[in-house]
């Protein structure tokens, strides 16, 4: 259930992705020299799914990808100053490793530039009003707002009903780079990602993870005229690395994409989501719990709290550190979850309802075994 926290959408070892990475990596043992066919195919089968894309390029990482994001932003723009949401994760380089699963704007890492992390503002989740504020003071000085549509760092929050369209509309209003962070839902919740669903198109997005079902590859894409900017395209902002389009990974995100652009995908992972959630509904029922459980599709996430928070501080007031003492202890009964509090739990094709049985009897007995210790916490 971990799921690799988030890319293994297929199930782990899937024959067909690895059969093509492997073919692949015989074919074009050259990576670092050209562009490949395939490179191209996967560019030509992204920009015709992906709302945003009018151009895409490759990298190795979602990191990477939200890196060259928001440096094409500053310098199309002009401006230095990044907005971004509490609780959203996009990486661990200096500008966005910051403001995560705490309530301030402390760097996750020693050693981040402070003249970097300074240009760094957060806004809490589906807050209009903080946003309009933000927007008045700081609107005209800023490059990029890069956010997750859907927010799976810290499990399942949605966005309110009109919240990304008016997130939307004033990046518009103050010519700022709108970066939707697809990193954990691109492909997870269809190739078109969560900006298809929601109707709002950003400027620019990246893919990663479930892209390639666990292989290293992010696709960082949009607006022609931004994309434009890049060196690939003769451009004067740096766009390099020597593993970028590398042909493994390249084959394994073709392949990949292909089994998720089939419905009966979509429906299987949707069923699956939906059987773990309405188990674990059952089970909180049970044993009389102040939980909630939230999905999306094939992503579930357990809040020990009445109502689904909307942002960050109200994920983090939910005692996240008793939900996950609940799902580590569950590694003691063969089922394996992403045990960091706020995590999420990645439903794959490959698991089948009697897989959540067993997910759900291990659940109980976790929920049994150390419920004195959770009701002291
Ligand atoms: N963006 C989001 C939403 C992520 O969840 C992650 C990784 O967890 C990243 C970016 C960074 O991706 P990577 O770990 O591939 O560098």
């Amino acid at each position: 259930m971990h799921g690799g926290s988030g890319p293994v959408v297929l199930g782990h070892a899937n024959l067909a992705v690895d059969s093509a990475a492997r073919d692949a990596a015989s074919r074009l043992g050259l990576p670092g020299v050209v562009r490949t066919d395939i490179e191209v195919e996967l560019a030509e089968t992204l920009v015709e799914s992906i709302p945003s894309f009018d151009s895409v390029l490759f990298c190795s990482s979602g990191s990477e990808a939200t890196y060259h994001a928001i440096r094409l932003a500053r310098a199309v723009t002009g401006r230095r100053k990044l907005l971004k949401v509490e609780g959203g994760y996009h990486g661990w380089h200096d500008s966005v490793a910051v403001g995560f699963l705490k309530g301030d704007l402390t760097p996750m890492s020693a050693g981040a530039l402070d003249d970097v992390v300074k240009q760094t503002i957060t806004v809490p989740f589906n807050d209009r009003d903080g946003l309009l504020g933000y927007m008045n003071e700081w609107g005209g000085e800023t490059a990029a707002f890069i956010l997750e549509p859907i927010m799976h760092n810290i499990g399942v929050i949605l966005p309110d009903p009109g919240y990304l369209e008016l997130v939307r509309s004033e990046c518009s209003r103050w010519g700022i780079v709108l970066i939707f962070d697809e990193v954990v839902s691109g492909v997870r919740h269809g190739v078109g990602g969560f900006q298809e669903i929601s109707g709002v198109t950003p400027d620019l997005s990246v893919f990663g993870k479930a892209l390639a079902n666990g292989y290293p590859i992010a696709a960082l894409g949009g607006r022609g005229d931004l994309m434009d900017n890049f060196s690939t395209g003769g451009g004067t902002v740096l766009f390099l690395g020597t593993y970028n389009g590398h042909p493994g990974s390249v084959a394994a995100a073709l392949t990949t994409v292909a089994i998720r652009k089939d419905p009966q995908s979509t429906l299987h992972l949707e069923k699956m989501g939906e059987s773990l959630a309405i188990g674990w509904r059952d089970l909180i029922g049970q044993f009389d719990l102040p939980w909630t459980v939230v999905r999306f599709g094939s992503i579930v996430a357990l809040y020990a709290s009445h109502k689904p928070p909307n942002n960050q501080s109200e994920a983090l007031d939910s005692s996240p550190e008793v939900v996950a003492a609940c799902r580590e202890s569950m590694a003691r009964y063969g089922v394996f979850e992403n045990a960091r509090p706020l995590a999420r739990s990645c439903v794959s094709l490959a698991h089948t309802e009697s897989d959540i049985e067993r997910v759900l009897e291990a659940a109980e007995m976790s929920l049994k075994e150390p419920l004195n210790i959770w009701m002291e916490l």
